[in-house]
């Protein structure tokens, strides 16, 4: 399958796009078109375990990769999870299933793309023939830059700089990030918000000036982030895996289908579950989740974007984001592959901070989605709801959409059997999800996971108290027009 780019009409293949990350218009790399698949292949799908689901998916989704050669990888991918299914699915009441993808050893769902993107990344880079150390440059709101060092750390031939928002994030993602080990490893805070961060990141793919110097150190530059394909294809493999999973277990049928409700911030996430429908998987409604950050929500109501609003902190942090970049590959299907059309919006974003899409691509979008938000208030009295109801314990994330999901069944009366994605532990954000569930904490996040765990009896992932007695390694601060900067300096330690 090539790919192109969301803002022009070169075709590049799989590992190219891979290895670049970004394309050099600034658009993001997009099928050109889906296989898809039949019941037969669903079935097919639930015989196997999940490394083979998520390498047969791969397959057909990557052009320059067969199943073979992903198998390996996949397997080496998902070593690390604390479940031998790696993703999933739990029964709720009321004909709701839990998608569960924080299993992976940084307890959130980047983990399920980014332990898998570094041997992409280094088996593309073999097949470009790219001798050059690829340099990461990533932008986090929380998880994606744990998840980024963690799988990058000490793999050959690569390094990785990740940039947070200085008091951005929650304060184990930050111990998190501050504490990686490894030699190839550089971690920054930025002087500003999500936005800032990862406005910069793009700024510097497309700076000459920046790029040249890189390649005077023998580097070039890649993407962690989820505008880069290698991170979308295996978040791909899930639906297909959930789906097949719940079809073979009887649990959904093939005419009816399921929802699918997604925590919401990049649009990474919920788009993978599109191209999951695209390609045949029995999915209807996809229904996006945002916090009290409800940009997509009004986009969707009122098919106008509009980034120019206050920034609010959330007890949600991943999902703090005004600019959901992986939108841009949704547009160029609403814009039926007209390049120019998505070039023009990204122009008027940019410029003028909003965009404003046709009542016929509104319909469409309608069809496709149904946006909700739910702010803080409300996510802890789902949050708290769900634990004294149905005895399931769920992180901030999850717990908007659970609400949102609420919402939608309320709004519509639509009773179709819901899979609600679960994206990261609860013990990640565990001081908020003691205080929605008036559990008592004296003391730091690590003192809520051990309260939590005391009052619940759900037992907290090792890897959050081990994080505790870890020594800070990264303690570099830049301004946000000064990341071109950091980023040298760190190669220079
Ligand atoms: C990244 C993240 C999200 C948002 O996912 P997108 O793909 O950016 O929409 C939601 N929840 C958690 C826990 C995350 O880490």
């Amino acid at each position: 399958m090539p790919f192109i780019s969301t803002r022009g009409a070169e075709q590049v293949s799989a590992p190219e796009a891979i290895v670049r990350g970004i394309a050099p218009d600034g658009g993001l790399y997009a099928p050109v078109s889906l296989p898809r698949l039949t019941k037969e292949d669903f079935a097919a799908l639930a015989g196997m375990d999940y490394a083979s689901r998520a390498a047969h998916t791969l397959a057909l989704l990557l052009d320059g990769f067969t199943e073979e050669e992903l198998l390996p990888m996949a397997r080496a991918a998902y070593s690390r999870f604390d479940c031998d299914k790696i993703a999933p699915v739990k029964a709720l009441e009321r004909n709701r299933y839990v998608l569960e993808l924080f299993h992976g050893p940084t307890l959130a769902f980047k983990d399920m793309a980014l332990q898998f993107l570094p041997w992409l990344m280094t088996a593309s880079a073999r097949k470009q023939g790219e001798n050059r150390e690829i340099a990461i440059l990533t932008a986090t709101s929380g998880d994606t830059g744990k998840a980024a060092l963690e799988g990058f750390q000490d793999v050959p031939g690569t390094s990785v700089t990740v940039f947070y928002p200085q008091g951005g994030v929650s304060a184990v993602q930050e111990k998190q990030m501050v504490t990686s080990q490894g030699k190839n490893v550089h971690v920054c805070a930025v002087k500003g918000n999500f936005d800032d961060a990862q406005t910069g990141v793009k700024t510097l793919f497309g700076d000459p000036a920046f790029i040249e110097k890189m390649n005077a150190l023998g580097k070039t530059l890649s993407s962690a982030n989820s505008i880069n394909l290698g991170r979308l294809a295996p978040q791909v493999a899930y639906y297909l895996s959930a789906c097949a999973e719940l079809l073979a277990q009887g649990n959904i049928n093939w005419e009816t289908g399921l929802n699918v409700c997604v925590p919401t911030g990049n649009f990474g996430n919920i788009l993978a579950a599109w191209y999951a429908k695209r390609m045949g998987a029995p999915i209807k409604k996809l229904i996006c989740a945002s916090n009290r950050n409800d940009v997509l929500t009004d986009f969707i109501r009122t098919g106008i974007y509009d980034r120019v609003r206050p920034f609010h902190k959330t007890i949600s942090p991943s999902m703090d984001i005004l600019i959901s970049s992986n939108l841009e590959r949704f547009l160029l299907e609403l814009a039926q592959g007209d390049t120019a059309q998505v070039n023009a919006w990204m122009k008027e974003l940019k410029e003028q901070g909003r965009y404003e899409i046709t009542d016929a691509q509104k319909a469409q979008l309608t069809d496709a989605f149904f946006g909700g938000f739910a702010d803080d208030e409300a996510t802890k009295k789902e949050i708290a709801a769900l634990w004294r109801e149905e005895h399931y314990l769920t992180d901030p994330h999850t717990g908007v959409a659970m609400e949102v999901g609420e919402q939608y069944r309320r709004e519509t009366g639509d009773e179709t059997p819901m899979l609600i994605v679960s994206t990261a532990s609860p013990y990640k954000f565990a001081a908020d999800v003691a205080q929605a569930l008036s559990v008592e904490v004296n003391g730091d996040a690590f003192a809520a996971a051990q309260a939590l765990e005391a009052a619940t009896q759900v037992k907290a992932p090792k890897a959050v108290l081990a994080l505790k007695d870890m020594p800070v390694l990264h303690t570099r601060v830049c301004e946000k027009d000064q990341m071109g900067q950091a980023v040298l300096e760190g190669f220079s330690d």
